[in-house]
């Protein structure tokens, strides 16, 4: 078994009092040890110097759509239910092939910003356009991240009421069928998996009644967990109670969607009765802050939420509402949207770091493993240059990641022991090319959607 140890390194472990200068000592994918003052002698020992850095957990991305990637700088000034009007037609267009390109890009970009875990939640599956699971998960495992996709899901379209056109839609035993086969096929549940899937049924205006709580059953016999938008915006509230009668928390309670196994992404617009009911059930949320502000959606109560004792975690969300954004910005976005609107106590640094680590890990149901540097956790650690000349003048490391709006240097990422990035560059995959790959992903959706007579340049920008 290989042997890591980082030196001399400042120690920001989530869990547990900090370490000015210490070691971390890792063996195989595990961490086997930390402390203060120099690491032991291991003979054989990969030694990396940790002089000027920080370290922290890996982050842990709880929203994201990978293929989105692929029509990012579209419906630019538009409102969340506008920008999905706009897009869906784009999006029916898209092949294996875009979401293999989108994807790759997506996470790589995911991975320079700190990223060991992400979670994707695809949920647009055009028929006879290939396998976009698979292409996916294919992504993730060429980089080396851990990959928690969701199949996603939409079973009701405009005819029933819904918001996508029904172009877009899928029946409903063919969901359950498909979601059963891709968590047969791929869900690992060990200790150290790399690839865990979740059900994921879309949105209450996108969805049926009927495949939320048929979802969720699957995802109880199955030992998998659930996750959906809820309550991003108050469009969506209009749209529950108009046609369930119940504000969004309330119609999910009312289907069997509260719970340890839930994680809603967005959860913007709750009252104190949906907070208290996120706490009393253990359900989780992934707080979005730059999509929610790139749609003028509103901020998620984030520091009450937490000052309850809710689960939180960070999501960067889909590319196209929230452009080239990086897992490490999103700690200051939420810091900087909780201050503004509750006060300069209203979240810390190292509150922003635990949402975009332990958070995280608590919203995929890998506290255990993942999320906080501790002996015995999964060896995802991120190691921050914090030492440049220009950060040189900041006493605290935590607030030079957290504060600033430039991410400090990513000296190294690792992802079970194994090094994903140096010196932020990818080392498992050819950097440039993915970011290619990215690019002719757009240029192919859009060449697709304009096959299909969409223009989404046009059309879709505002
Ligand atoms: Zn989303």
């Amino acid at each position: 078994m290989s042997a890591i140890l980082i030196e001399n390194v400042h120690i920001a472990p989530v869990v547990g009092e900090e370490i000015p200068s210490g070691h971390i000592h890792v063996e195989g994918d595990r961490i086997v040890a930390l402390g203060a003052g120099p690491a032991p002698v291991v003979a054989g020992a990969t030694r990396i110097d940790g002089t000027g850095c920080l370290a922290t957990p890996g982050l842990v991305n709880t929203h994201h759509h990978l293929y989105q990637w692929a029509s990012q700088g579209l419906a630019q000034d538009a409102t969340l239910f506008e920008w999905l009007t706009a897009l869906y037609d784009v999006w029916a267009a898209m092949d294996a092939e875009v979401v293999r390109g989108a994807a790759g890009a997506g996470l790589g970009y995911l991975a320079l910003s700190g990223c060991t875990t992400s979670s994707d939640h695809h949920y647009i599956f055009p028929k006879g356009r290939g396998d976009l699971f698979a292409a996916e998960i294919e992504a993730a495992g060429e980089i080396g991240l851990r990959f928690h996709p969701a199949r996603g899901s939409m079973d009701r379209g405009r005819s029933q009421g819904g918001l996508p056109p029904d172009v877009v839609v899928e029946r409903l035993d063919e969901i359950l069928d498909a979601t059963a086969e891709a968590v047969d096929t791929y869900h690992d549940p060990s200790f150290s998996s790399k690839l865990r899937v979740a059900v994921a049924p879309c949105s209450p205006f996108s969805v049926s009644a009927d495949l939320m709580t048929q979802a969720a059953a699957l995802a109880r016999s199955k030992g998998v967990r659930l996750h959906t938008h809820l309550a991003e915006t108050l469009d969506e509230e209009e749209h529950c109670l108009e046609q369930f009668g119940l504000r969004p928390v309330d119609y999910m309670e009312k289907l069997g969607w509260l719970g340890p196994d839930v994680w809603f992404a967005h959860a913007v617009h709750l009252s104190d009765g949906d907070i208290d009911k996120f706490v009393q059930t253990g359900t989780g949320s992934a707080h979005c802050p730059s999509s929610n502000g790139r749609l003028g959606a509103g901020i998620a109560r984030v520091s009450d939420m937490l000052s309850r004792g809710a689960v939180v975690g960070l999501g960067v969300d889909g590319s196209a509402s929230a452009e080239l954004t990086s897992l490490s910005g999103e700690m200051r976005q939420a810091l900087l949207f909780q201050r503004a609107r509750y006060g300069p106590t209203a979240l810390t640094a190292r509150q922003a770091l635990e949402l975009a680590t332990l958070g995280g890990a608590k919203n995929l149901g890998r506290q255990e493993e993942l999320g906080s540097l501790e002996a015995g956790k999964l060896a995802d650690i991120a190691l921050w240059r914090t030492d440049g000349a220009f950060a040189s003048a900041v006493v605290d490391p935590v607030c030079t990641l957290v504060f600033g709006s430039r991410q400090p240097p990513l000296a190294r990422l690792l992802v079970g022991g194994e090094t994903i990035v140096e010196d932020d560059e990818l080392r498992t995959v050819a950097q440039d090319e993915l970011g290619r790959a990215g690019g002719l992903a757009h240029r192919r959706l859009m060449r697709l959607a304009a096959e299909r007579g969409f223009i989404a340049g046009e059309e879709a920008g505002s």
